[in-house]
């Protein structure tokens, strides 16, 4: 496990934080790495980044970064990390997915035209997603965003060509929609221990969700 420089000391792999705060960790292979473990401190945990299998048994939690899904799915294929994501989330790690993260947590997803796309997935959430759904007209958009169980306001979310989940399962809620003319369209969604976000929240300064992940965290380990 690697540390990331910055102003607040992040301990490495089995070093408790002194202050008790949960050890979230960041898988990085590809994406906003820097922006996730900046959102994680300021939402209370420690932060490091997750490279290799082993580093998953030293944190309490994961963030799956945006990025580009079939890449990032190619590199954890490449790295060993698919099989050992998908058995740390099944034993009840704690995962946030955002952007190419959901995606590669949902079971199965789909290219903008519907059509099936065949590529590694960690598959531990019963949900298919559709990759930049949102369509070319708006690749990108900002949005005002009511999250179910996140207080004080909309969070201001940033969509990148991003997905929503044309399908949930029964176990999964569904935590915010977006309207679009065709009706609302699932971009946040929670299974147990299991969260994605269609958006970014990481680059909005807005680190309300990172710390709904993180109080999930604390929960988990204090059931434990
Ligand atoms: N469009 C990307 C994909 O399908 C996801 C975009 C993002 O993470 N910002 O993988």
């Amino acid at each position: 496990m690697q540390r990331i420089p910055g102003e607040a000391f992040t301990p490495a792999a089995g070093e408790a934080a002194a202050d008790g705060a949960p050890l979230v960790g960041v898988l990085a292979l590809q994406g906003d790495v820097l922006e996730h473990v900046s959102m994680l401190r300021k939402a209370g945990a420690e932060a490091v980044v997750v490279k290799r299998p082993e580093d998953l048994d030293a944190v309490d939690g994961l963030v799956i970064p945006g990025g580009e899904s079939t890449t990032i799915g190619k590199l954890a294929e490449m790295y060993g990390l698919l099989d050992p994501l998908r058995k740390s989330i099944d034993e009840g790690l704690p995962v946030l997915g955002t952007c190419a993260g959901a995606i590669l947590l949902s079971r199965k997803t789909l290219f903008a035209d519907g059509t099936p796309a065949d590529q590694p997935l960690v598959a531990v959430l019963d949900a298919v997603t559709r990759r930049n759904a949102f369509g070319r007209q708006v690749a990108s958009f900002e949005h005002d965003l009511e999250v179910a169980g996140i207080d004080g306001g909309p969070v201001h979310a940033v969509f990148i060509r991003a997905p929503w989940f044309e399908e949930v399962g029964s176990a999964v809620t569904v935590l915010a929609a977006v309207g679009t003319p065709d009706g609302k369209r699932t971009v946040v969604v929670r299974q147990g221990a299991v969260m994605a976000a269609a958006f970014h929240p990481e680059l909005s300064g807005d680190a309300r969700l990172h710390a709904a992940f993180v109080k999930m965290v604390n929960e988990v380990r204090g059931g434990q």
